[in-house]
C-alpha cells in the first residue's frame, strides 16, 4: 500500500527550522504494511530552513504570508503544492496523513490570522484544501487525529478497505465478482451507515439495467464515501447482535450466554471489541459458517495493529 505523509512526519528535517516531528506510530507501525510517498510543498518553494509562514484572511479571500517579511507568497506557495500534489497522484495512494496544524498542511487546524494580526479561525493549509478537492474520495487524516484510539481505528480501517477495493478492481471483476465483494463488506459497511449499505446493495442489484462499467463506478464512489464514515459503539452493536444471529441454530446455550454477555459488555465499554469478535470468530470456525468467515469486519487490517484491543477505539 502506498500513502503519502508529510514528510516532516517521517523525520526529515524539512521544517522551517531545520527540524521534524517524527511519528513513530506512522513510520514504525504503519511502515510495516506501507510504502510512503513524502511531500512538502513548502521545503520545495523555499527550501530549508526558511522564514515561517501564516495564513491571512481578508473579507475576499485566504493568502499566505512571510512572518517576517510579510511578503504575499501565495501564489508560489500554490505552485509547489499542485508539484506535489501531481507527484503524489502518480501513485496509487490508499491515504494521506498530514501534519496537523500547518498553513501548508493542517487539515482544519491551521490557524487563520485576521489582516491585523489576531487569530481568527482555524482551516485547511494550502496543500491539504487542494488534496480534499482534487483527490475527494480518498482517506485523509491528521497525524494529531490519529492519536485518538477511536480516529485512528477508523482511518486505519478507511485506508485498508480502499486498498483493498483497488485491488478488487484491478481483477477486472464481473458482476459475479461485485457481488461477493459487496457481500464480504456487509457488516463493515453497516458498521459505518445502514443507509449507504442498502444503497451499494440496490446498486449491485441493478435494477436499471446499467452497463456494468457504469454500475462498479457507482459501487466505487458509493463505497469509498461509505468507509470514510465512522462506525459507533450503538452500530457496531448492531453488527455483533446481527452476526451472532447467524449462529444461534448452531451454538449451545452456554456459547449463546458467553457471546451475549460480551457484546453487553463492549456496549457498556467494560471490554474491547476484540473480545465479542474474538468469539464470534472462533464460533464461526467451529461450526464452520462461511458466510461470517468472509466478513471483511473480522479482520479489516493486519491484526498486529492491535486496535479494537484498546477500549476507547469504541465511542
Ligand atoms: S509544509 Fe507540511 S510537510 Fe513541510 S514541514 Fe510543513 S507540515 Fe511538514
Amino acid at each position: 500500500m502506498y500513502l503519502a505523509v508529510s514528510g516532516c512526519l517521517l523525520g526529515e528535517n524539512i521544517r522551517y527550522n531545520g527540524g521534524h516531528t517524527h511519528d513513530r506510530f506512522i513510520t514504525d507501525a504503519l511502515g510495516k504494511y506501507a510504502q510512503f510517498v513524502s511531500f512538502c510543498p513548502e521545503h520545495l518553494a523555499f527550501g530549508t530552513p526558511r522564514d515561517s509562514l501564516r495564513l491571512v484572511s481578508d473579507k475576499e479571500s485566504v493568502t499566505v504570508h512571510n512572518n517576517k517579511t510579510l511578503e504575499d507568497i501565495t501564489s508560489r506557495l500554490i505552485e509547489t503544492s499542485k508539484a506535489e500534489l501531481d507527484k503524489i497522484s502518480q501513485q496509487p495512494i490508499c491515504g494521506i496523513i498530514l501534519k496537523a496544524k500547518s498553513p501548508s498542511c493542517g487539515l482544519g487546524s491551521a490557524v487563520i490570522y485576521r489582516t491585523n494580526g489576531y487569530a481568527q479561525s482555524k482551516g485547511d493549509g494550502v496543500f491539504a484544501k487542494m488534496c480534499k478537492e482534487h483527490l475527494p474520495l480518498v482517506p485523509i487524516e491528521e497525524e494529531a487525529r490519529l492519536i485518538d484510539p477511536w480516529l485512528r481505528e477508523n482511518f486505519i480501517m478507511q485506508i485498508f478497505a480502499y486498498e483493498d477495493f483497488e485491488t478488487f478492481k484491478a481483477t477486472h471483476p464481473a458482476m459475479k465478482e461485485l457481488v461477493t465483494f459487496h457481500q464480504s463488506y456487509k457488516f463493515m459497511l453497516q458498521s459505518k451507515n445502514d443507509q449507504n449499505y442498502r444503497k451499494l446493495g440496490n446498486i449491485v442489484a441493478n435494477q436499471a439495467k446499467k452497463p456494468f462499467e457504469e454500475i462498479l463506478l457507482d459501487y466505487e464512489v458509493l463505497f469509498k464515501q461509505t468507509i470514510g464514515h465512522k462506525s459507533s459503539i450503538a452500530k457496531t452493536r448492531n453488527v455483533l447482535e446481527h452476526m451472532a444471529g447467524f449462529l444461534k441454530k448452531c451454538i449451545n446455550d452456554v456459547e449463546k450466554r458467553t457471546l451475549h454477555d460480551q457484546i453487553h459488555d463492549y456496549a457498556h465499554k467494560i471490554i474491547p471489541l476484540i473480545t465479542p469478535l474474538s468469539t464470534l470468530h472462533m464460533l464461526a470456525k467451529e461450526y464452520q459458517v462461511e458466510y461470517l468467515l468472509d466478513q471483511k469486519f473480522l479482520h479489516p487490517y493486519p491484526k498486529e495493529l492491535a486496535l479494537r484491543s484498546d477500549i476507547r477505539s469504541g465511542k
